[in-house]
């Protein structure tokens, strides 16, 4: 699996930063985010170093697809699954992307209002 040396989620995937895991297989991990938005903020992520959609490929597909697979697991572990929650991923600077390795936020705990500002 590729990894970036300087990239952080690949430090925690590695064990190498501390991180609050709540989900982990052999293709991907979920931790809690740092600056959480939400009541309940994960974020899942592949263990192989992708750095955004930009660079998603076909040999991919079976490792996003399991970020799905993950998502449901944690929805149904932090309790969001019957209240509802959102799944975003931020893909380059107008949408704010910070890290470069790419991951799915998993939103939710309290009604979280228009998908995005006006
Ligand atoms: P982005 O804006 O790239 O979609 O989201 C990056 C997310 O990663 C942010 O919500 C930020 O709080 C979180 N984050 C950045 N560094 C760390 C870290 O070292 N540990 C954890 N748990 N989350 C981080
Ligand atoms: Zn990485």
């Amino acid at each position: 699996m590729k990894r970036d040396p300087n990239c952080v989620f690949c430090k925690i995937v590695a064990g190498e930063i501390p991180a609050k895991k709540v989900y982990e297989d052999d293709l991907v991990v979920a931790f809690n985010d740092i600056h959480p938005r939400t009541p309940v903020h994960v974020l899942i992520v592949p263990k192989e170093h992708i750095p955004s959609v930009n660079a998603v490929a076909p040999e991919h597909e079976t490792m996003l697809g399991r970020l799905f697979t993950a998502a449901r697991q944690v929805a149904e572990t932090t309790g969001v699954a019957q209240t509802g929650y959102r799944l975003l991923v931020n893909t380059g600077p107008h949408a704010g992307q910070e890290v470069y390795h790419i991951h799915m936020h998993l939103l939710g705990g309290r009604p979280l209002g228009p998908m995005v500002a006006r």
